[in-house]
């Protein structure tokens, strides 16, 4: 799969959407999945841009799987400006029977002995994307075969994912183990088969879901390794700072070309080395990232902390607000995206929805 850049290649990605058949097929691995989420992620398309999108031909009825999807990127994300920082500890409950908390080598390596897995994460390093059901068979083997702690692995997968969300990552993480949902999520070779279309057999997931739940940690899972994971910024100057005109603060996760798009103002990519020290991203998702800001005209990349562009800026930065963020200060912009107005403490998804589904009954 290719991930281009040009915005109109990615309205163009909007417009394929097949929402009905989505429903069916979305857990295949060759199935009718969108692939927006490095759009969404990155901030350059938003859910309520795709929800105005399918809305204008179905009704909520006929569409309710994919909308219900969207929902759950929201969900994770008012998870996320409820608990801050502390979405990256076990949340419900600690995760059971955890025997390290480490990186498991065959992962790092694509070598789980399990043949289309290590093909998908081979497609990971390659394409910076995996489907939802192969990131569940992944956690599921890290976790709950191999039992080992969802954060270094999570870590991983972040670091090479171009839609690299840390709330959806970390949460789903979370989910799979057990931390996040009341029982663990376990795949077997049966269910990888029927959803990738291939037929392995006699593997160490060839077996029942409970038989899974009570084996030994198979041997080529035992092995582990150290995550070394970094981001190598480019080097830039001070920004050119025109004094007569706002400035607006862009980052990773905010890369909407139509924002402000009609008033004059200087256009900063800010890239914290800081943010980037604690949540390392491959070189691969950060070009990604300087590509798409390339949609927005006359921006300037720089690397350094917010405080310092402050100091450069005579007049307050304005910026989205946003999670990962908070330590930001001037205009902090609210997001007007589909369900960031649902508020509250939801302890489950299924509460959330039942907001949302109102919502969007008066669409
Ligand atoms: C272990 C694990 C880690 C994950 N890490 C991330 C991550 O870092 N960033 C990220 O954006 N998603 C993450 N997801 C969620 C999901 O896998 C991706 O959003 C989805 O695969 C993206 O592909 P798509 O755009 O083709 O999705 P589609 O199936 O076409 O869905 C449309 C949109 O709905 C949202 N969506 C769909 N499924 C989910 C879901 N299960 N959770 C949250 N939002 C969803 C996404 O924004 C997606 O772009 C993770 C899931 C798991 C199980």
């Amino acid at each position: 799969m290719h991930f281009p850049t040009d915005y109109d290649s990615i309205i163009q990605r909007i417009e394929a959407i097949q929402p009905v058949k989505y429903a069916s097929t979305r857990n295949y691995l060759n199935g009718h999945v969108t692939y927006l989420s490095p759009y969404i992620s990155r901030g350059v398309i938003s859910l309520q841009q795709i929800a105005n999108h399918v809305l204008q031909q179905y009704q909520p009825i006929q569409i309710e799987k994919f909308l219900q999807e969207l929902a759950w990127r929201a969900y994770w994300q008012s998870v996320w400006r409820n608990l801050g920082e502390n979405i990256f500890t076990d949340i419900k409950q600690p995760q059971q029977q955890v025997s390290h908390r480490q990186m498991i080598l065959a992962l790092e390596q694509a070598d789980t002995e399990i043949d289309i897995v290590d093909k998908c994460i081979e497609d990971l390093y390659e394409t910076g994307y995996m489907h939802n059901h192969m990131r569940m068979y992944v956690s599921s083997i890290a976790c709950n075969v191999a039992r080992v702690h969802w954060n270094q692995p999570s870590k991983w997968m972040y670091y090479h994912l171009l839609d690299g969300d840390l709330a959806s990552n970390s949460l789903s993480w979370q989910w799979v183990a057990g931390c996040f949902s009341s029982k663990k999520y376990y795949c077997n070779q049966e269910n990888i088969n029927r959803y990738t279309n291939t037929n392995q057999t006699e593997t160490y997931l060839d077996n029942s879901y409970e038989a899974i739940g009570q084996m030994q940690i198979p041997e080529v899972l035992k092995a582990t390794c150290k995550n070394n994971l970094q981001t190598e910024l480019p080097k830039t100057d001070a920004p050119h700072l025109n004094e007569s005109m706002p400035t607006l603060v862009y980052n990773s996760y905010n890369l909407d070309p139509t924002w402000h798009a009609n008033i004059e103002a200087n256009r900063i990519l800010l890239l914290e080395p800081t943010h980037f020290k604690k949540y390392p991203i491959s070189d691969k998702v950060l070009q990604f990232i300087i590509d798409l800001s390339k949609n927005i005209p006359q921006i300037q990349v720089y690397v350094g902390e917010f405080e310092s562009l402050q100091q450069l800026n005579n007049t307050q930065l304005i910026f989205k607000k946003h999670p990962a963020f908070s330590h930001y200060d001037g205009v902090a912009e609210n997001s007007n995206d589909l369900f960031a107005n649902i508020n509250g403490n939801f302890n489950s998804f299924f509460s959330f929805w039942k907001k949302c589904d109102k919502e969007l009954k008066q669409f």
